[in-house]
């Protein structure tokens, strides 16, 4: 799960790492209020979920509050990379000596996380990291010990940062630690962090990434879930616990567990056809979760045939077809069904489909080809 900057940078703030003072506008009018508030020029940050803003015309500075209300105006008009941006940050605007990078990551290679540092932060940092690879630094984290003194002096020492600033650094540097592992974050950065025309060191922009599968313990961040910015599909689908990824193509697919899932869809490539989403129902679904699953695959208008792969373990067929029965009475889809039931109460579950106007498969080769031909209309 991606934070917003903002929300980003406040959690950055509660473990002490200086960030300028500001506030989130969804007018124009709030953002002049809040340039007013703050006195002096203000910067006007677009909160979309992806990055490159700068680049893209989504950061402007204002030099007194009536600019910062036509920025704002301007940017809250605008789309960047398909998303709209609905909220700007308002904060103070800062005189800018030196863009630092500093991030946290997971280096999956050595099992470990990774800090990664350059001198030469900021917008450019993807070019950096293209044609000046030598120009960021890259120091593992031992987990257990966490960021120790000698690591962040080396780090400092390797992007030349001025001595006066080697304390602060340190301390931010370990800040990020916290914040990167108390929140089960898979990337903490700051980009830039700067050395400002006062010397002092602040986190111009934050960035935060959360594990998905740790948001149960971390309640307050799973609230901080933009749901603005995903398919409606899956945030529907999410409400279910259902694991679900929209694709491009046309052939629904309902299956159990991921592996089987992620198997129905190379069959379905193999054989010439194009998956319309992953979906996982996972273990032992019941009626609910199924009906919901079809819902939502039947939601998108690309679907042309489905493919149902149930291997009945924990998962009962007989739930699993109680779950498509009552889905096809709400929705009454119109599409081509192929049916594969194996495992636990499959009897049952094809006996209770037998009227349903479905095609059964016996293997998920067989199930494959007929969901192929289905969409193509054969
Ligand atoms: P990103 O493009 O999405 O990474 O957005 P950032 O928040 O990193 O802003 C992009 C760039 O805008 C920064 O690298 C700075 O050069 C510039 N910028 C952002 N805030 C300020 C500010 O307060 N003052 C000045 N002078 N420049 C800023
Ligand atoms: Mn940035």
């Amino acid at each position: 799960m991606k934070l917003h900057e903002y929300q980003s940078k406040q959690i950055f703030s509660r473990y002490g790492i200086p960030i300028p003072k500001g506030k989130v506008a969804t007018t124009a009018s709030e953002a002049k209020q809040i340039a007013e508030e703050l006195g002096g020029r203000v910067v006007i940050k677009s909160q979309v979920l992806v990055g490159g803003r700068g680049k893209a015309g989504g950061i402007k500075v204002a030099k007194d509050p009536a600019e910062a209300e036509l920025f704002a105006a301007q940017i809250l008009s605008m789309e960047i990379k398909g998303l709209p941006v609905r909220k700007v940050l308002v904060d103070e605007a800062a005189a800018i000596e030196q863009e630092i990078y500093l991030g946290i990551t997971n280096d999956r290679a050595e099992k470990k996380p990774v800090i990664m540092a350059s001198a030469a932060g900021g917008v450019e940092i993807e070019d950096v990291a293209r044609t000046n690879p030598e120009k960021i630094i890259k120091v593992h984290v031992n987990p257990l010990l966490g960021i120790k003194d000698y690591q962040t002096r080396d780090i400092a020492a390797g992007i030349d940062l001025p001595r006066e600033n080697w304390k602060s650094f340190g301390e931010i540097l370990k800040a990020l630690w916290q914040v990167y592992n108390d929140n089960d974050a898979t990337l903490a950065e700051i980009n830039p962090l700067i050395i400002g025309k006062d010397k002092r060191l602040v986190a111009l922009d934050g960035k935060m990434l959360i594990d998905d599968n740790a948001l149960f313990r971390h309640p307050e961040l799973a609230e901080m879930r933009d749901t603005d910015e995903d398919a409606p599909s899956e945030v529907e689908a999410r409400k279910y616990g259902l694991t679900f990824i929209k694709l491009d193509g046309n052939i629904g697919c309902m299956v159990n567990g991921a592996g089987l899932a992620m198997a129905s869809m190379d069959i379905l490539k193999f054989f010439g056809g194009e998956p319309a989403n992953f979906l996982d129902i996972g273990g032992g679904a019941g009626a609910d979760k199924v009906s919901a699953a079809m819902r939502i695959i039947l939601g998108d208008p690309n679907v042309k045939a489905i493919l149902f792969n149930i291997f009945g373990g924990i998962t009962r067929c007989d739930e699993v077809a109680k779950g498509i029965l009552i889905a096809m009475a709400e929705v009454k889809p119109k599409v081509p069904m192929v049916v594969r039931l194996v495992g636990t109460n499959a009897e049952e579950g094809r006996a209770m489909l037998a009227n349903a106007n479905m095609i059964t498969a016996e293997t998920l080769a067989d199930a494959a080809q007929k969901a192929v031909a289905a969409a193509k209309g054969a």
